[in-house]
Formats: structure tokens, C-alpha cells, sequence
């Protein structure tokens, strides 16, 4: 494995998988720019290191070849002024277009290529598409931890031809030292805040955690099914019935591990899903027909933050309620500062997964918790004590 800040880059072409998923809006502008801000620094010092860089990303979920929304050319301007180097652009990631784009690239300049999962070769981590994505450059290096969690053609598979020359860009090289200070270095009280609108996807992430932290909040839609389990009445709120025993299990796991399990006791409820509903306060056990929660209450809200604050160690993926509407974002407020208040005091603090990182941006707290995360899944995955195929591709 090499080195970002020891390698020679003098005249080297280096394919580099960034993470440029970003949100945009329906005029194809970008709405949270945080995941090229966080790309920069590796691909300038590729490129003031005498390389060249040809990039490659993934961009929203097409699902049959080339759809013009999801084209990583939107992205072009944004990225050309951020890097201050004017973007070339592939319309295709493999192919003639891409070859010659390559071949012509000299040190100093950038090529970014057409979305890789136009192709499904890239998901299924096809070995011929990998080869002539990495028949494009001499170096490989990979910085998107967001997929490192997937053993994706340019992710993982990539690797295999680039025996020597591969290597961890900046952010995969942060993602890891900065996830180990949870993991392997973590002080307790260990406390993780898990939100977001469902239990499924994340059950096995609050499985895995109940032997390694000491408390776990749970917010967001997601709590309603662990509420039901316990017998309350959630009225309209979201729920997965199917998922209503798994929550019950959990919910006993983490008692015989002697793992504080925070449950909220009040909600916003309101008469509809709309910034614009009737609302109420209600125990989040009592929720009348009708009405669904879409955030935690203000007791909900001053217990949570007690807890936050009284803890050394803290991960928080996924919000406290519907944040994207002003009235119902309160409770993932109130956490997201209590976060920023005990890093203040000490404490570290991760934030990782698409919508905390929105919210904590949103709210403008971005640089007062310790490290905001890339990667939501990879993140939750390697927290669990898994192998990242995209981290171990580059290791072995
Ligand atoms: P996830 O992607 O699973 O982390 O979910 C994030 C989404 O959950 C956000 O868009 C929130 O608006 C949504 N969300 C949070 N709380 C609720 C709730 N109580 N009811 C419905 N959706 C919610």
C-alpha cells in the first residue's frame, strides 16, 4: 500500500473513485456541496505533486443506462471553480470518448468521467469493466469512503490491477483514523443517537452497538416501532410491523448487556405530514388516531441532551424528526447543539450519514463537533467491526 503524502505522482495519470453523490435541485444546481468540499484536498495534491487526475463517481440510482438528471456533468462548473482548473468531462467512463480523454491528459489537468453506474457492470463489480477503467490510469487511489462499504467495480475490484500502485486518498485515510477514536479508542460514556425514518437497514447497526456503547437514543420515524413493541399506541405514525419483534429483541439485548436504551417519552404530533399542520404535544406512548409524530417533545428533547452532554464519546447518524420542515426539526436542533456543547467540554464527537450531516450543516454546527463523516452505511459498517471491501482492496 502507498502513500498519498510519500508517493511520486511526477507524470502519473491517477484514477481516483471520489464520492460526488451530491443533492441537486430540479435546475441540476447543487444543494450540499460538502462531499466535493471534502474531495479537494487529495485531488490537489495529486495535481500539485506533478500528476493528473481522472475522476470517477457514482451520482444518484439510475436505473437503466444514461438518464440525463443523473449526468455528473452538473457538476463541471462548481467543481472547476473549487479546484480552479477547468474540468474536462468524459460522456462515457469507459470507451473511446474516455480513452482518448486520458491519453491527452498531462500533469496538472483533471478529467472527470461520465456517472460509473450508468453501466449495472459497476454495482455487480464486473471484472471486465473494472479492467478498463483501470487501463485509464497508472495509480489508483480510492477516497470515497461512502461506497467503501460495497465491493463495487471501481471501488474494490479496481484494485486488483493496480498491485503496486494504489493507495487511500485523504478522506478514506481521515474516515478511518477518526472512526478508530470511537472504536478502538473511544472513552466512555459511549453514547450513539440513531434517527432517521426507519428501523430497517439500521437494526443490525443498533444490534451491533448495544456491546460497545453505553447508551443509544433512538429518534427520528423509527422510533414508533420500537414504541409499539413496547405496547404504545403511535396513532398514524410511521411504523414496519414486520420489524415490530426485532425491535422488541433489540430493546431486551441491550437491557441484559446493561446498555441504556433512551426511548422517547413525547412527540410532536401533527394532523398531517405538512410544515403547515395542526400539532400537539403528546406522551409518545398515548398518540391519538389521526395524528402521527413527526419530531421528539421538549421533555424528549431535555433528556436526550442531559445524556449528550454527559458523555465522552458520541456518534450520531440520522435525525430526531422530519428536520427538513422548520416545524418539526426542533428536536434534532436541540441534539445537534447539545453535540456541539459537549465537544466544547471535550468530548468526540462523529457525525456520519447523509441527513445528520445535512442537518448539522443546516443548523451551521459543522465545525463544532469533531469530525463529520462521509459515509453513512460505511460508516455504521465499519463501526460494527466489519471489512470494508473498498478498505481492503487498497490494504491487502
Ligand atoms: P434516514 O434516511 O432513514 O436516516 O431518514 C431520514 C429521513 O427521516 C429524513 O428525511 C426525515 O424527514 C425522516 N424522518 C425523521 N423523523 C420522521 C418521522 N417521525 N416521521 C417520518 N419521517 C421522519
Amino acid at each position: 500500500m502507498q502513500n498519498i503524502d510519500t508517493f511520486d505522482f511526477s507524470n502519473k495519470k491517477v484514477i481516483i473513485r471520489v464520492d460526488f453523490n451530491v443533492p441537486l435541485n430540479d435546475k441540476f444546481e447543487i444543494t450540499d456541496d460538502t462531499r466535493i468540499r471534502a474531495a479537494i484536498p487529495t485531488i490537489k495534491k495529486v495535481l500539485s505533486s506533478g500528476g493528473a487526475v481522472i475522476l470517477m463517481s457514482h451520482l444518484g440510482r439510475p436505473k437503466n443506462g444514461p438518464e440525463h438528471k443523473f449526468s455528473l456533468e452538473h457538476l463541471i462548473p462548481e467543481l472547476s471553480k473549487k479546484l480552479g482548473v477547468d474540468v474536462k468531462f468524459a460522456n462515457d467512463c469507459i470507451g473511446e470518448e474516455a480513452i482518448e480523454k486520458s491519453k491527452e491528459l498531462v500533469a496538472g489537468e483533471v478529467l472527470l468521467l461520465e456517472n460509473l453506474r450508468f453501466y449495472k457492470e459497476e454495482t455487480k463489480g464486473d471484472e471486465a469493466f473494472a479492467e478498463k477503467l483501470a487501463n485509464l490510469a497508472d495509480v489508483y487511489m480510492n477516497d470515497a469512503f461512502g461506497t467503501a462499504h460495497r465491493a463495487h467495480a471501481s471501488t474494490a475490484i479496481i484494485a486488483n490491477y493496480f498491485p503496486i500502485n494504489k493507495m487511500f486518498g485523504y478522506i478514506m485515510g481521515n474516515e478511518i483514523e477518526n472512526i478508530n477514536k470511537v472504536v478502538k479508542e473511544g472513552k466512555k460514556p459511549i453514547t450513539a443517537i440513531i434517527g432517521g425514518a426507519k428501523v430497517s437497514g439500521k437494526i443490525e447497526i443498533i444490534n451491533n452497538l448495544i456491546d460497545k456503547v453505553d447508551n443509544i437514543i433512538i429518534g427520528g420515524g423509527m422510533m414508533f416501532t420500537f414504541i409499539k413493541a413496547l405496547g404504545g399506541d403511535i396513532g398514524n405514525s410511521l411504523v414496519e410491523e414486520d420489524l415490530i419483534e426485532t425491535a422488541k429483541a433489540a430493546m431486551e439485548k441491550a437491557e441484559e448487556n446493561n446498555v441504556c436504551f433512551h426511548i422517547p417519552t413525547d412527540a410532536v404530533c401533527a394532523d398531517k405530514f405538512d410544515n403547515d399542520a395542526n400539532t400537539q404535544f403528546c406522551n409518545s406512548h398515548e398518540i391519538p388516531d389521526g395524528w402521527m409524530g413527526l419530531d421528539i417533545g421538549p421533555e424528549t428533547g431535555q433528556a436526550f441532551k442531559d445524556i449528550i452532554e454527559a458523555s465522552e464519546t458520541i456518534l450520531w447518524n440520522g435525525p430526531m424528526g422530519v428536520f427538513e420542515m422548520d416545524n418539526f426539526a426542533e428536536g434534532t436542533i436541540e441534539v445537534a447543539h447539545a453535540i456541539a456543547d459537549a465537544t466544547k467540554k471535550g468530548a468526540f464527537s462523529l457525525i456520519g450519514g447523509g441527513d445528520s450531516v445535512a442537518a448539522i450543516n443546516k443548523f451551521k454546527l459543522q465545525n463544532d463537533v469533531s469530525y463529520v463523516s462521509t459515509g453513512g452505511g460505511a460508516m455504521l459498517e465499519f463501526i460494527e467491526g466489519k471489512t470494508l471491501p473498498g478498505v481492503a482492496a487498497i490494504e491487502k
